[in-house]
């Protein structure tokens, strides 16, 4: 099966940074899987996987700007701890949605002081040049529930 608009397609790579860093793998959190022609991945990788086909595999670089953006100081919001006290539990990488000017944007704890929680709306991507190493291990029909709610369901459940 051809990898096109509405195709659910299921891929295992490993994801580095321009120091070879190691910044995701699929052996060790599982298969990625998204429907296609949707915009919802990068539409550089996107564009490769186009007609291709299960087994099929590249190595794809992909600069900021065709991927997660620049890093942003903009994106950085210092925030006081009162705004917290709704959370049982606060420490540093916890990620969490908070209404911004630019709207309700998720965010990322980098520092906590004794007043003030700053946080990082940047993408833990911005900024870098990653290159994944991919390996296309399955292609399937999205059901009609899917393409209704944009994402994939992982064996029937919606989540
Ligand atoms: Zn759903």
């Amino acid at each position: 099966m051809k990898i096109e608009e509405g195709k659910v397609v299921f891929l295992n790579f490993v994801l580095t940074d321009e120091k070879g860093e190691i910044l995701e793998d699929t052996r060790e959190v599982g298969d990625f899987s998204y429907i296609h022609g949707l915009g919802d991945f990068i539409p550089k990788v996107e564009e490769v996987l186009e007609g291709k086909t299960k087994g099929f595999e590249s190595k794809i670089v992909v600069e900021p700007a065709e991927g997660y953006g620049d890093y942003s100081e903009e994106l950085i919001y210092e925030m006081p701890k009162s705004d917290f006290e709704g959370f049982d539990d606060i420490y540093v990488g916890l990620d969490f949605q908070a209404e911004t000017e630019e709207g309700v944007i998720p965010l990322s704890i980098v520092e906590i002081t004794d007043e003030t929680i700053i946080a990082d709306g940047n993408h833990p991507f911005a900024g870098k040049t990653i290159t994944f190493e991919l390996k296309v291990s399955d292609v399937r029909e999205a059901t009609e529930e899917e393409l209704e709610h944009g994402h994939v369901h992982t064996e029937g459940h919606c989540h």
